[in-house]
């Protein structure tokens, strides 16, 4: 397994960080009661519901239902995986984090020394700006103020074969790491160049605002020079993962729940700069189906704002493919002719791009329109044809609410019957097919017959995590067997596991050794979620005695099913009775 992190290492890591300082250092935290609370980065609220309580480390947002430890809030901020969160922390807190696999560490070692020369070059490249006359123009003739150019890191590379080189040499960085950076290409008689030569330089961030590529923008005339130079793949630019200005994006995104993708790095910057800041761009690339997923993690809507000509179009229909896929509820700005967003907001204002975006139709409409122009509705011919291409389209959306919706409306629009797009739907899904639905077995219906009253379990699980001695008692007192299935059930059974091997800190530990989503929910609420101060103890013990009366209203339960059954040997039926006469007395005397 590349990059294991020692379990003492991510334990070290967590004490060295402690929840409310990490969370308070990206947004203000207020005092209330025993937790601090904000308004929650991960939803848009006006009245705060993020919790975070010091005592347990844990933090939950009573809006959303997120919720988790130190590093989960650092996975869901920054979109690290667990040990890119462990890492970011161990960063945070100066302490050095070893891998236990040599290859691993040499890779993340080549990676972090990428991060660096991209960092630096970019740099170099903006301090190059200032003497570059021809540069300087440029930007003022797109209005692009020094200030503004500062902020995105727009640069210049000197009109020269080895002036990033010799930069790079004087900064003592390998060569060759130049090369795997892409920066520098190789001669047909050794040696290496620049691969970007006389060109204003746009740094291209990864999601947590780290340099990781250039595009640099041709500054002549020249027709034998491509107008964008990109820099190619490499272990820490991947073009159909990175998004242009995500990482600037992702606060407005999150907040107004959509994004826009437009085309160009100059129009991604101006509409930043008119204040429309949930925009981004593709870099170099068509949408990706990882495009897709990371907006899906910030967005539930994606409006794409493409320009109006024949390439534009073409583009949106392209684009939305992923997207569509992905589940994002999708809208089309078009951008007038002869104008695109950048020149639109030059020529008449953000105010009216921001129209055209809250304005833009739905993807479906849009598409509907489109083929109705390239195919003629009123024939049976044309009708058939765009039936069939809207089948394509609407045989994968996810949700069985918006497809109807979308059915009736294509149904309507055509004027044909709307079984006939079912029709056309159902031949489409015999040729792919898909997972068959499954009908509930009866074996869980009678869990759901019989199951015990969940809320005890709740409160169990809350006592438990709000005082550890609680834990002791449950240990002590419960019997496995009482628990449900149900998600409290589960994380208890759990916490009782890791008390008898010795390993229960406090509700912290439980953070890494969930089992899902659900889970974690549920134990961040409850970690965060105050408890009356009195009686702790003579609660849990009605709980657990509450549990055990569920259990054994349960095995009755089931007992007596037994014993309906016809042909039951004589001895096993003696048996059954025995046992049943024992559960009653038991259950009449807890009472
Ligand atoms: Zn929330």
């Amino acid at each position: 397994m590349p990059g294991r992190i020692s379990d003492q290492i991510i334990e070290q890591v967590r004490h060295a960080n402690d929840v409310v300082d990490v969370i308070g250092s990206v947004f203000p935290l207020k005092r209330a009661g025993a937790n601090f609370r904000a308004l929650c980065p991960f939803h848009k609220e006006k009245t705060p519901s993020f919790n975070v309580n010091p005592t347990k480390q844990i933090w939950h947002c009573f809006g959303c239902g997120k919720g988790g430890d130190v590093f989960k809030f650092v996975m869901d901020y920054e979109n690290l995986d667990f040990l890119g969160a462990v890492r970011r922390l161990a960063e945070r807190a100066g302490i050095k984090v070893e891998s236990e696999d040599a290859t691993g560490h040499a890779v993340r070692g080549e990676k972090e020394l990428l991060f660096r020369l991209h960092d630096e070059a970019a740099a170099f490249f903006q301090e190059n700006l200032h003497a570059a006359d021809v540069a300087k123009r440029y930007l003022e003739k797109r209005q692009i103020t020094l200030e503004v150019a500062r902020q995105w890191r727009i640069g210049y590379a000197l009109d020269a074969w080895d002036g990033l080189l010799q930069w790079a040499e004087r900064k003592k960085y390998d060569p060759a790491l130049l090369a795997t950076a892409g920066l520098a290409l190789p001669r047909d008689n050794g040696g290496l160049y620049d691969r970007f030569r006389g060109r204003l330089m746009f740094s291209i961030c990864d999601e947590q605002g780290r340099v990781v590529g250039f595009s640099g923008r041709i500054l002549t005339d020249a027709k034998d020079q491509p107008k964008y130079v990109n820099s190619p793949e490499t272990p820490i630019f991947q073009k159909g993962r990175i998004l242009f200005a995500l990482d600037k994006a992702k606060r407005t995104i999150i907040e107004d729940k959509f994004a826009v993708i437009c085309e160009g790095q100059i129009d991604t910057i101006a509409c930043h700069e008119a204040g429309i800041t949930n925009v981004v761009a593709p870099q170099g690339t068509a949408l990706t189906e990882q495009h897709a997923r990371i907006l899906k993690r910030y967005a539930d809507e994606v409006v794409l704002m493409y320009d109006a000509d024949e390439a534009g179009q073409n583009a949106i229909v392209r684009s939305a493919e992923p997207l569509w896929e992905a589940g994002l509820a999708l809208r089309v700005a078009v951008i007038p002719a002869g104008h695109d967003p950048d020149s639109l907001i030059k020529a008449e204002g953000g105010a009216k791009l921001r129209e055209l975006i809250d304005g833009g139709e739905s993807f479906f409409a849009y598409l509907l329109q489109r083929l109705s122009h390239q195919h003629d509705p009123k024939t049976e011919r044309g009708k058939l044809q765009i039936v069939r291409q809207m089948a394509e389209w609407l045989a994968r959306i996810p949700s069985p609410v918006l497809l109807a919706t979308y059915s009736q409306q294509t149904a309507q629009r055509l004027d044909v019957p709307e079984n006939a797009i079912r029709q056309e739907l159902q031949k489409l899904q015999r040729s792919r097919p898909g997972p068959a639905a499954s009908a509930p077995s009866p074996e869980a219906e009678e869990t759901i017959a019989t199951a015990p009253n969940l809320t005890e379990e709740t409160l169990l699980l809350q006592l438990m995590l709000a005082d550890m001695r609680l834990v002791d008692l449950a240990l002590e007192r419960l019997d496995p067997a009482w628990l449900s299935t149900s998600v409290a059930g589960a994380v208890i059974g759990r916490i009782l596991k890791l008390h008898a091997a010795g390993k229960w800190d406090g509700p912290h530990t439980l953070m890494n050794a969930l089992a899902d989503a659900e889970e974690d929910r549920l134990v961040s609420e409850l970690a965060v979620t105050p408890m009356p101060g009195t009686a702790l103890e003579a609660m849990a013990g009605d709980c657990l005695a509450t549990l055990e009366r569920a259990c054994a209203k349960r095995q009755s339960h089931r007992i007596r099913r037994q014993l309906g059954q016809p042909n039951l040997p004589a001895n096993e039926r003696t048996e059954l009775q025995r046992e049943l006469l024992d559960l009653e007395l038991k259950l009449r005397h807890s009472i």
